[in-house]
Protein backbone atom coordinates (compact mmCIF):
# COMPACT_ATOMS: atom_id res chain seq x y z
CA UNK A 1 0.00 0.00 0.00
CA UNK A 2 0.96 3.51 -0.58
CA UNK A 3 1.90 4.42 3.22
CA UNK A 4 4.55 1.19 3.45
CA UNK A 5 5.83 2.33 -0.32
CA UNK A 6 6.47 6.03 1.60
CA UNK A 7 8.14 4.51 4.19
CA UNK A 8 10.11 2.25 2.64
CA UNK A 9 10.69 4.77 0.00
CA UNK A 10 12.05 7.64 2.13
CA UNK A 11 14.23 5.09 4.07
CA UNK A 12 16.40 4.03 0.99
CA UNK A 13 16.70 7.73 -0.04
CA UNK A 14 17.85 8.25 3.67
CA UNK A 15 20.23 5.32 3.33
CA UNK A 16 21.90 6.38 0.03
CA UNK A 17 21.76 10.21 -0.04
CA UNK A 18 21.34 11.79 3.93
CA UNK A 19 23.94 11.47 5.96
CA UNK A 20 25.44 7.63 6.71
CA UNK A 21 25.52 8.46 10.97
CA UNK A 22 21.90 9.47 10.74
CA UNK A 23 20.02 7.17 13.10
CA UNK A 24 16.32 6.82 12.70
CA UNK A 25 14.27 5.59 16.27
CA UNK A 26 12.46 1.93 16.47
CA UNK A 27 13.12 -1.56 14.93
CA UNK A 28 10.15 -0.30 12.49
CA UNK A 29 10.68 3.14 12.23
CA UNK A 30 7.65 5.58 11.93
CA UNK A 31 6.46 8.11 9.22
CA UNK A 32 5.01 10.65 11.52
CA UNK A 33 2.94 13.84 9.73
CA UNK A 34 1.19 15.50 12.61
CA UNK A 35 1.63 16.88 16.18
CA UNK A 36 -0.98 17.66 18.44
CA UNK A 37 -0.51 18.20 21.91
CA UNK A 38 1.40 15.36 23.98
CA UNK A 39 0.03 13.20 20.35
CA UNK A 40 1.97 12.46 17.47
CA UNK A 41 0.57 10.83 14.30
CA UNK A 42 1.96 9.07 11.31
CA UNK A 43 1.02 8.58 7.64
CA UNK A 44 -1.99 6.14 8.44
CA UNK A 45 -3.43 8.33 11.20
CA UNK A 46 -2.17 6.26 13.94
CA UNK A 47 -1.81 8.50 16.97
CA UNK A 48 1.10 7.92 19.38
CA UNK A 49 1.08 9.24 22.86
CA UNK A 50 4.60 10.91 22.81
CA UNK A 51 6.84 10.38 25.91
CA UNK A 52 9.33 11.31 24.81
CA UNK A 53 10.17 14.94 23.18
CA UNK A 54 10.92 17.20 25.78
CA UNK A 55 11.40 19.94 22.97
CA UNK A 56 7.62 20.30 22.09
CA UNK A 57 7.68 21.83 25.61
CA UNK A 58 3.84 23.23 26.00
CA UNK A 59 2.69 20.27 22.98
CA UNK A 60 3.45 19.83 19.56
CA UNK A 61 1.80 22.53 17.36
CA UNK A 62 0.85 24.56 19.95
CA UNK A 63 -1.85 27.45 18.67
CA UNK A 64 -0.32 30.18 20.19
CA UNK A 65 2.88 29.23 18.96
CA UNK A 66 2.28 28.78 16.01
CA UNK A 67 0.50 31.46 15.55
CA UNK A 68 3.28 34.08 17.27
CA UNK A 69 5.72 32.56 14.50
CA UNK A 70 3.47 33.02 11.28
CA UNK A 71 2.31 36.12 12.08
CA UNK A 72 5.87 37.49 12.43
CA UNK A 73 7.30 35.83 9.47
CA UNK A 74 4.59 37.12 7.44
CA UNK A 75 6.06 40.81 8.35
CA UNK A 76 9.79 40.52 8.96
CA UNK A 77 12.66 38.48 9.89
CA UNK A 78 16.26 40.32 10.00
CA UNK A 79 18.96 40.07 12.05
CA UNK A 80 19.93 42.09 15.55
CA UNK A 81 21.30 44.69 13.86
CA UNK A 82 18.36 46.75 13.80
CA UNK A 83 16.28 47.53 16.77
CA UNK A 84 13.32 45.37 16.98
CA UNK A 85 10.86 45.46 20.40
CA UNK A 86 10.40 41.52 19.43
CA UNK A 87 13.95 40.72 20.86
CA UNK A 88 13.77 42.58 24.55
CA UNK A 89 10.13 41.72 25.18
CA UNK A 90 11.30 38.14 24.55
CA UNK A 91 14.49 39.10 26.71
CA UNK A 92 12.58 40.50 29.44
CA UNK A 93 9.97 37.33 29.42
CA UNK A 94 13.78 34.92 29.73
CA UNK A 95 15.40 36.81 31.94
CA UNK A 96 12.36 36.98 34.63
CA UNK A 97 12.78 33.53 34.95
CA UNK A 98 15.99 34.04 36.50
CA UNK A 99 17.58 35.20 39.63
CA UNK A 100 18.23 39.14 39.52
CA UNK A 101 22.45 37.79 39.19
CA UNK A 102 21.63 36.36 35.91
CA UNK A 103 20.72 39.06 33.55
CA UNK A 104 22.15 38.96 30.70
CA UNK A 105 21.02 36.88 27.69
CA UNK A 106 23.12 36.30 24.02
CA UNK A 107 20.36 34.45 21.50
CA UNK A 108 21.51 31.55 19.61
CA UNK A 109 20.10 28.59 17.76
CA UNK A 110 20.75 25.37 19.71
CA UNK A 111 21.83 23.85 22.30
CA UNK A 112 25.23 23.27 20.59
CA UNK A 113 25.76 26.43 19.72
CA UNK A 114 24.83 27.70 23.36
CA UNK A 115 27.36 25.33 25.02
CA UNK A 116 29.51 26.63 22.52
CA UNK A 117 29.30 29.98 23.44
CA UNK A 118 29.51 29.42 26.95
CA UNK A 119 32.44 27.41 26.41
CA UNK A 120 34.05 30.51 24.94
CA UNK A 121 33.21 33.04 27.37
CA UNK A 122 34.34 30.77 29.68
CA UNK A 123 37.58 30.98 27.92
CA UNK A 124 38.09 34.59 27.73
CA UNK A 125 36.55 35.47 31.20
CA UNK A 126 39.38 33.02 33.02
CA UNK A 127 41.56 33.06 30.09
CA UNK A 128 41.89 29.25 30.61
CA UNK A 129 41.31 26.20 28.78
CA UNK A 130 40.44 23.13 31.11
CA UNK A 131 37.34 22.07 31.31
CA UNK A 132 35.51 19.77 33.98
CA UNK A 133 32.44 17.63 32.93
CA UNK A 134 30.60 14.67 34.10
CA UNK A 135 31.02 10.92 32.27
CA UNK A 136 28.45 10.07 30.00
CA UNK A 137 27.65 13.63 29.81
CA UNK A 138 26.47 15.30 26.46
CA UNK A 139 26.87 18.80 25.31
CA UNK A 140 26.32 19.41 21.59
CA UNK A 141 27.75 17.75 17.64
CA UNK A 142 30.18 20.78 17.46
CA UNK A 143 33.64 20.24 18.21
CA UNK A 144 34.34 21.93 20.74
CA UNK A 145 31.18 20.55 22.97
CA UNK A 146 31.70 16.79 21.71
CA UNK A 147 35.10 17.43 23.13
CA UNK A 148 33.94 17.87 26.82
CA UNK A 149 30.98 15.12 26.25
CA UNK A 150 32.20 11.91 27.79
CA UNK A 151 28.99 10.23 25.92
CA UNK A 152 30.32 10.41 22.67
CA UNK A 153 34.20 10.48 23.09
CA UNK A 154 34.02 7.38 25.21
CA UNK A 155 31.61 5.77 22.83
CA UNK A 156 31.85 4.21 19.67
CA UNK A 157 34.02 6.37 16.96
CA UNK A 158 35.40 8.64 20.12
CA UNK A 159 39.19 8.95 20.68
CA UNK A 160 38.94 9.66 24.31
CA UNK A 161 39.06 12.98 26.85
CA UNK A 162 41.27 15.45 24.59
CA UNK A 163 43.85 17.20 27.23
CA UNK A 164 42.20 20.02 28.23
CA UNK A 165 39.27 18.09 29.54
CA UNK A 166 38.59 16.69 32.85
CA UNK A 167 35.63 13.68 33.29
CA UNK A 168 34.28 13.52 36.77
CA UNK A 169 32.74 10.49 37.84
CA UNK A 170 28.89 9.90 37.07
CA UNK A 171 26.73 10.53 40.01
CA UNK A 172 24.75 7.63 40.16
CA UNK A 173 23.59 6.48 43.78
CA UNK A 174 22.28 3.65 42.58
CA UNK A 175 24.54 1.85 40.37
CA UNK A 176 27.57 4.20 40.16
CA UNK A 177 31.22 4.29 41.73
CA UNK A 178 29.69 5.11 45.25
CA UNK A 179 26.23 3.75 46.25
CA UNK A 180 23.51 4.97 49.08
CA UNK A 181 22.60 7.77 50.98
CA UNK A 182 25.71 9.81 51.84
CA UNK A 183 27.47 10.46 48.33
CA UNK A 184 28.02 14.19 48.07
CA UNK A 185 31.35 14.58 49.66
CA UNK A 186 32.56 11.25 47.86
CA UNK A 187 31.43 12.61 44.35
CA UNK A 188 31.90 16.07 44.87
CA UNK A 189 36.14 14.89 45.82
CA UNK A 190 36.66 13.60 42.35
CA UNK A 191 35.88 17.84 41.57
CA UNK A 192 38.37 18.93 43.59
CA UNK A 193 41.14 15.50 42.55
CA UNK A 194 40.60 16.88 39.15
CA UNK A 195 41.05 21.00 40.04
CA UNK A 196 44.25 19.68 41.51
CA UNK A 197 45.39 17.72 38.26
CA UNK A 198 45.10 20.76 36.19
CA UNK A 199 46.83 23.36 38.25
CA UNK A 200 49.89 20.58 38.67
CA UNK A 201 50.18 21.16 35.38
CA UNK A 202 50.34 24.66 35.48
CA UNK A 203 47.43 25.91 34.34
CA UNK A 204 43.74 26.26 35.87
CA UNK A 205 39.98 25.73 35.03
CA UNK A 206 37.96 27.63 33.05
CA UNK A 207 35.06 26.00 34.20
CA UNK A 208 32.87 23.33 35.41
CA UNK A 209 29.72 22.46 33.16
CA UNK A 210 26.95 20.00 34.40
CA UNK A 211 23.28 19.47 33.95
CA UNK A 212 20.97 19.50 37.02
CA UNK A 213 19.75 16.34 36.32
CA UNK A 214 22.12 14.26 33.85
CA UNK A 215 19.72 13.34 30.69
CA UNK A 216 21.87 11.35 28.66
CA UNK A 217 23.56 9.55 31.22
CA UNK A 218 20.07 8.09 31.96
CA UNK A 219 18.33 10.67 34.25
CA UNK A 220 20.51 10.45 37.26
CA UNK A 221 19.55 13.11 40.17
CA UNK A 222 22.50 14.88 41.81
CA UNK A 223 23.32 13.92 44.97
CA UNK A 224 21.75 16.57 47.76
CA UNK A 225 24.21 19.38 47.92
CA UNK A 226 26.90 18.18 45.17
CA UNK A 227 26.61 21.21 43.00
CA UNK A 228 27.35 23.61 46.47
CA UNK A 229 30.42 21.63 46.94
CA UNK A 230 31.58 21.46 43.24
CA UNK A 231 30.42 25.35 42.59
CA UNK A 232 32.55 26.47 45.79
CA UNK A 233 35.52 24.52 44.83
CA UNK A 234 35.35 25.81 41.30
CA UNK A 235 34.82 29.23 42.15
CA UNK A 236 38.32 28.62 44.53
CA UNK A 237 39.84 28.00 41.89
CA UNK A 238 39.03 30.57 39.67
CA UNK A 239 36.38 28.67 37.12
CA UNK A 240 33.17 29.67 36.42
CA UNK A 241 30.20 27.47 36.42
CA UNK A 242 27.95 26.41 33.49
CA UNK A 243 25.01 24.69 34.46
CA UNK A 244 23.59 23.32 31.18
CA UNK A 245 19.57 23.32 30.86
CA UNK A 246 18.81 22.06 27.32
CA UNK A 247 17.16 19.31 28.38
CA UNK A 248 15.93 20.19 32.05
CA UNK A 249 14.71 23.74 31.55
CA UNK A 250 11.73 26.04 31.58
CA UNK A 251 10.03 24.36 33.90
CA UNK A 252 10.18 20.51 33.12
CA UNK A 253 11.34 19.97 37.16
CA UNK A 254 8.13 21.10 38.18
CA UNK A 255 9.35 22.30 41.98
CA UNK A 256 11.37 25.04 39.73
CA UNK A 257 11.54 26.34 36.40
CA UNK A 258 15.22 26.26 36.20
CA UNK A 259 16.76 22.69 37.07
CA UNK A 260 20.09 24.50 38.74
CA UNK A 261 16.99 26.04 41.63
CA UNK A 262 16.54 22.53 42.87
CA UNK A 263 20.45 22.67 43.77
CA UNK A 264 20.32 26.03 45.63
CA UNK A 265 23.37 27.70 43.54
CA UNK A 266 22.99 30.68 40.54
CA UNK A 267 25.76 29.12 37.90
CA UNK A 268 27.53 32.12 36.27
CA UNK A 269 26.45 31.03 32.59
CA UNK A 270 22.73 28.80 32.24
CA UNK A 271 22.52 27.42 28.59
CA UNK A 272 19.24 26.71 27.12
CA UNK A 273 17.89 25.05 24.23
CA UNK A 274 15.57 22.40 23.47
CA UNK A 275 12.11 23.54 24.99
CA UNK A 276 12.32 27.22 24.36
CA UNK A 277 11.44 27.16 20.63
CA UNK A 278 9.26 24.73 20.90
CA UNK A 279 10.45 22.77 18.01
CA UNK A 280 11.58 25.90 16.37
CA UNK A 281 15.47 26.37 16.83
CA UNK A 282 15.72 28.65 19.34
CA UNK A 283 18.69 28.47 21.75
CA UNK A 284 19.99 30.67 24.47
CA UNK A 285 22.85 31.57 26.87
CA UNK A 286 22.15 33.33 29.66
CA UNK A 287 24.92 35.31 32.13
CA UNK A 288 26.15 37.00 35.03
CA UNK A 289 27.01 40.97 33.84
CA UNK A 290 30.67 40.26 34.96
CA UNK A 291 30.78 37.34 32.55
CA UNK A 292 29.15 39.41 29.46
CA UNK A 293 31.67 42.67 30.57
CA UNK A 294 34.03 39.93 30.49
CA UNK A 295 33.57 38.36 27.35
CA UNK A 296 32.79 41.44 25.18
CA UNK A 297 36.73 42.25 24.82
CA UNK A 298 36.23 44.04 21.63
CA UNK A 299 35.76 40.84 19.29
CA UNK A 300 32.20 41.24 17.62
CA UNK A 301 29.76 38.44 19.10
CA UNK A 302 27.31 38.10 15.23
CA UNK A 303 25.44 35.28 14.67
CA UNK A 304 22.74 35.68 11.57
CA UNK A 305 19.44 33.92 12.58
CA UNK A 306 20.19 34.13 16.53
CA UNK A 307 17.59 36.83 18.19
CA UNK A 308 16.20 37.29 15.08
CA UNK A 309 12.15 38.20 15.20
CA UNK A 310 10.64 35.42 14.48
CA UNK A 311 11.98 33.06 17.12
CA UNK A 312 11.97 35.41 19.58
CA UNK A 313 8.34 35.80 18.53
CA UNK A 314 8.14 32.20 19.41
CA UNK A 315 9.77 31.95 22.39
CA UNK A 316 7.96 34.39 24.09
CA UNK A 317 4.60 32.80 23.47
CA UNK A 318 6.30 29.65 24.55
CA UNK A 319 7.43 31.09 28.01
CA UNK A 320 3.66 33.01 28.01
CA UNK A 321 2.07 29.58 27.66
CA UNK A 322 3.82 27.90 30.30
CA UNK A 323 2.62 30.61 32.45
CA UNK A 324 -0.69 30.47 31.47
CA UNK A 325 -1.58 26.76 31.04
CA UNK A 326 0.08 26.62 34.51
CA UNK A 327 2.87 24.05 32.85
CA UNK A 328 5.31 23.86 35.53
CA UNK A 329 2.88 23.06 38.20
CA UNK A 330 1.17 20.29 35.80
CA UNK A 331 4.43 18.61 35.09
CA UNK A 332 5.05 18.51 38.78
CA UNK A 333 1.61 17.38 39.71
CA UNK A 334 1.20 14.69 36.61
CA UNK A 335 5.48 14.02 37.57
CA UNK A 336 4.88 12.81 41.12
CA UNK A 337 1.44 11.32 40.33
CA UNK A 338 3.30 9.20 37.74
CA UNK A 339 6.09 8.40 39.93
CA UNK A 340 3.75 6.95 42.17
CA UNK A 341 1.90 5.04 39.93
CA UNK A 342 5.45 3.73 38.58
CA UNK A 343 6.45 2.67 42.40
CA UNK A 344 3.05 0.68 42.19
CA UNK A 345 4.18 -1.10 38.96
CA UNK A 346 7.53 -1.59 40.85
CA UNK A 347 6.03 -3.63 43.55
CA UNK A 348 4.63 -6.07 41.23
CA UNK A 349 7.77 -5.91 38.69
CA UNK A 350 11.02 -6.37 40.56
CA UNK A 351 12.50 -5.91 36.77
CA UNK A 352 12.18 -2.19 37.43
CA UNK A 353 14.99 -1.27 39.92
CA UNK A 354 15.30 2.04 40.10
CA UNK A 355 12.52 4.83 39.86
CA UNK A 356 14.18 8.70 39.32
CA UNK A 357 13.61 12.12 38.24
CA UNK A 358 11.48 15.22 39.17
CA UNK A 359 8.48 16.65 37.22
CA UNK A 360 7.73 15.33 34.04
CA UNK A 361 11.94 14.63 33.82
CA UNK A 362 11.78 10.88 35.09
CA UNK A 363 13.44 7.60 34.42
CA UNK A 364 13.41 3.87 35.28
CA UNK A 365 15.60 1.65 34.49
CA UNK A 366 15.62 -2.28 34.20
CA UNK A 367 17.92 -4.17 36.36
CA UNK A 368 18.75 -8.51 36.86
CA UNK A 369 19.97 -10.19 39.63
CA UNK A 370 22.77 -7.84 41.45
CA UNK A 371 21.83 -5.09 39.39
CA UNK A 372 22.44 -6.26 36.44
CA UNK A 373 21.42 -3.64 33.28
CA UNK A 374 18.70 -4.78 31.06
CA UNK A 375 19.28 -3.09 27.58
CA UNK A 376 17.47 -5.98 25.67
CA UNK A 377 14.33 -5.99 27.85
CA UNK A 378 14.36 -1.88 27.50
CA UNK A 379 14.94 -1.75 24.02
CA UNK A 380 11.68 -4.76 23.97
CA UNK A 381 9.68 -2.50 26.20
CA UNK A 382 10.19 0.60 23.87
CA UNK A 383 8.95 -1.10 20.66
CA UNK A 384 6.57 -3.25 22.35
CA UNK A 385 5.23 0.27 23.97
CA UNK A 386 5.02 1.32 20.19
CA UNK A 387 2.28 -1.49 19.22
CA UNK A 388 0.38 0.45 22.18
CA UNK A 389 0.40 3.55 20.86
CA UNK A 390 3.04 5.00 23.10
CA UNK A 391 6.29 6.04 22.49
CA UNK A 392 9.33 5.96 24.51
CA UNK A 393 12.77 6.08 24.64
CA UNK A 394 16.28 4.62 25.77
CA UNK A 395 19.47 5.93 27.19
CA UNK A 396 22.08 5.55 29.92
CA UNK A 397 25.29 3.81 29.93
CA UNK A 398 23.99 0.79 29.55
CA UNK A 399 21.17 1.32 27.36
CA UNK A 400 18.65 -0.21 30.46
CA UNK A 401 17.13 3.43 31.25
CA UNK A 402 13.44 4.32 29.92
CA UNK A 403 13.15 8.01 29.78
CA UNK A 404 10.18 9.95 29.97
CA UNK A 405 10.02 13.34 29.24
CA UNK A 406 6.76 14.68 27.45
CA UNK A 407 5.34 17.69 25.90
CA UNK A 408 4.32 19.64 30.05
CA UNK A 409 1.06 19.11 28.61
CA UNK A 410 0.61 15.07 29.39
CA UNK A 411 -1.77 15.02 32.07
CA UNK A 412 -2.92 12.40 34.73
CA UNK A 413 -5.12 10.52 32.00
CA UNK A 414 -1.93 10.23 29.51
CA UNK A 415 -0.06 9.35 32.54
CA UNK A 416 -3.09 6.37 33.35
CA UNK A 417 -2.60 5.63 29.95
CA UNK A 418 1.27 5.02 30.15
CA UNK A 419 1.32 3.11 33.22
CA UNK A 420 -1.63 0.87 31.86
CA UNK A 421 0.44 -0.24 29.70
CA UNK A 422 3.48 -0.49 30.66
CA UNK A 423 2.05 -3.30 33.03
CA UNK A 424 0.41 -5.45 30.01
CA UNK A 425 4.03 -5.23 28.75
CA UNK A 426 5.77 -5.71 31.98
CA UNK A 427 3.63 -8.89 32.13
CA UNK A 428 5.01 -10.62 29.00
CA UNK A 429 7.23 -13.31 28.84
CA UNK A 430 10.08 -11.79 27.96
CA UNK A 431 10.23 -8.82 30.79
CA UNK A 432 9.19 -11.85 33.03
CA UNK A 433 11.93 -14.18 31.94
CA UNK A 434 14.91 -12.31 32.73
CA UNK A 435 17.40 -14.23 34.48
N1 LIG B 1 23.04 19.74 26.02
C1 LIG B 1 22.27 18.69 26.34
C2 LIG B 1 22.12 18.30 27.77
C3 LIG B 1 21.60 17.99 25.33
O1 LIG B 1 20.83 16.94 25.66
C4 LIG B 1 21.73 18.40 23.98
C5 LIG B 1 21.00 17.68 22.86
N2 LIG B 1 20.60 16.40 23.07
C6 LIG B 1 22.56 19.49 23.71
C7 LIG B 1 23.18 20.14 24.74
C8 LIG B 1 22.77 19.96 22.30
O2 LIG B 1 21.64 20.58 21.81
P1 LIG B 1 21.33 20.63 20.24
O3 LIG B 1 21.07 19.25 19.78
O4 LIG B 1 20.13 21.54 20.17
O5 LIG B 1 22.49 21.25 19.57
Amino acid sequence: NKVSADVSEILSYRKQHLGKSLSVSYKEPLHIVRGDGPYLIDAAGQKYLDTVNNVAHVGHEHPAVVKAGTQQMALLNTNTRYLHGQITEFAQELLATFPPELSVVHFVNSGSEANELALRMAYTVTGQKDIIASEIGYHGNTNGCIGISSYKFDGKGGAGAPEHTHIVPLVDAFRGKYRGDDTTTKYAQHVQHQLNHIQEQGRNVAAFIYESIISCGGQIELPEGYLEQAYAMVRKAGGLCISDEVQVGCGRVGKAFWGFQLHNVIPDIVTIGKPLGNGHPLAAVVCTQKVAEGFANGMEYFNTFGGNPVSCAIGTAVLRTVKEEGLQQQAQAVGDYLKEGLKTLQADFPIIGDIRGQGLFLGFELNGPDLAPLAPQASYLANRMKTFGILMSTDGLDHNVLKIKPPLVFNQDHADELLLRLRTVCSEDFMQHQH
